[in-house]
């Protein structure tokens, strides 16, 4: 197993390090496994491999070098600095072709038909569309609340006992809604619930739910995590290894949602920036909303580094930054979004986010135009209402780009 590195007294070093495995042939960087199987050297060492008696690659569905590399990587960033009873936090973490492919395993991994999730309402489309469309057909539920009220959360649980998951994405799409990691897991554990919390917006860099009691954390590592915008991945991270190793490895075999050794690459070489891609995408993102916030073509900005954002204090309370992800409200609504989206020379117009690049959208017009438009602004999406992802690019293009675009 590749060394901890736990004398790592930095993120950032950490980031660059950890995970890392010496390789045979002295090439620096953990090449791009591209083999499917692995050779044994007798029927026995077969056997041996197995049976986890004798550790050692077999079938790259499995896993493979290059990919281990990335998932240490990833435990190592979200434990960082955590001690349980004293010992550094151990995590395993599982790589997979996709944060739906994720997401998707370890609720089928954790969960079982009759039981129920209780969640925000305020979540990432497809999660949303994997409990509404195909979760129920297999007998699990999903229970919508607004989680930023404790007591409703707390009156749901007391009148549902098939509730046996907490399921929290913070901050969440497009609003940058925050809910209260820290308080709602102990209100969950109370009532004996299982807690995965969605960490893709925040990162482990600014957020680390296993401070709290949380038992799994995931993310969709094509956004920040890999932060260049070249590979789709997800990764689950859990704290019970006897768990993570016996039925959540079987499952996510099984399932057959793998990552790729390419795409493992890149997303390890894109985490060894993750710090100084952090700092930079905060600081933009600061100094854009305060720009949005005093241009007269806008009626409201949401940040989280802005007093106005009504959850500013819960993200104060637990993230490190407020991240790089704001939306703001055209006052003219549909056509002026669309005009201003239209006028962009340097931004680019894409979903997606945590790339390089700076990403603009319009939800009204691309990601939730099928939404019915009452159910879109009961959540907040208006027609006016574009979205950002702030990149690192020098702040001042940035700012004049928005600023001829909102001309
Ligand atoms: C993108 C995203 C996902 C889904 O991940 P994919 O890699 O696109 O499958 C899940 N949650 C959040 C918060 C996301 O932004």
């Amino acid at each position: 197993m590749p060394s901890q590195k736990d004398f790592l007294k930095g993120f950032g070093s950490v980031a660059i390090h950890s995970g890392h495995e010496a390789d045979g042939n002295n090439a620096h960087l953990t090449p791009i496994y591209a083999s499917s199987t692995y050779v044994f050297d007798t029927a026995d060492q077969g056997m041996r491999r197995f049976n986890g008696e004798e550790k050692g690659y077999i079938y790259s569905r499995w896993g493979n070098p290059t990919m281990t590399e990335a998932e240490q990587k990833i435990s190592a960033l979200e434990s960082f600095g955590i001690t349980k009873n004293g010992e550094p936090l151990q995590l395993k973490s599982i790589l997979h072709s996709s944060g739906m492919a994720a997401i998707s395993a370890l609720l089928l991994g954790v969960l079982k038909s009759g039981d129920k999730i209780l969640s925000h309402f305020s979540l990432y489309g497809g999660t949303q569309e994997l409990m509404d469309k195909v979760l129920p057909q297999l007998g699990i539920e999903t229970v919508i609340v607004d989680l930023r009220d404790l007591n409703k959360a707390e009156e749901v649980l007391k009148n549902d006992d098939r509730i046996k998951l907490l399921y929290l994405e913070t901050p969440a799409n497009p609003t940058i809604q925050c809910v209260d990691i820290d308080e709602l897991t102990k209100l969950a554990k109370r009532n004996n619930l299982i807690v995965a919390v969605d960490n893709t917006f925040a990162t482990p860099y600014l957020q680390q739910p296993f401070k709290y009691d949380v038992d799994f954390v995931f993310h969709s590592t094509t956004k920040f995590l890999n932060g260049h915008g070249t590979a789709i991945g997800g990764v689950i991270v859990g704290k019970d290894l006897e768990f993570m190793n016996g039925r959540m490895e079987k499952v996510h075999r099984l399932l057959g949602g793998n990552s790729n050794s390419f795409d493992a690459f890149l997303l390890t070489q894109g985490m060894k920036t993750l710090e100084v891609r952090m700092e930079r995408h905060c600081n933009n993102a600061m100094q854009v909303a305060k720009f949005l916030q005093q241009n007269n073509s806008i009626a409201k900005v949401n940040y989280l580094g802005l007093t106005s954002h009504p959850d500013y204090s819960t993200a104060n309370k637990q993230m490190k930054h407020p991240g790089a992800m704001l939306s703001f409200e055209l006052k003219d609504g549909l056509l002026a979004g669309k005009k201003f989206i239209d006028k962009l020379q340097m931004c680019v117009r894409a979903v997606s986010l945590g790339t390089c690049d700076t990403l603009l959208s319009h939800p009204a017009s691309m990601t939730h135009f099928g939404v019915p438009k009452e159910k879109r602004e009961k959540y907040g999406i208006t027609d006016g209402l574009i979205r950002m992802s702030v990149g690192i690019e020098n702040v001042e293009d940035i700012l004049n780009d928005l600023d001829q675009a909102l001309k």
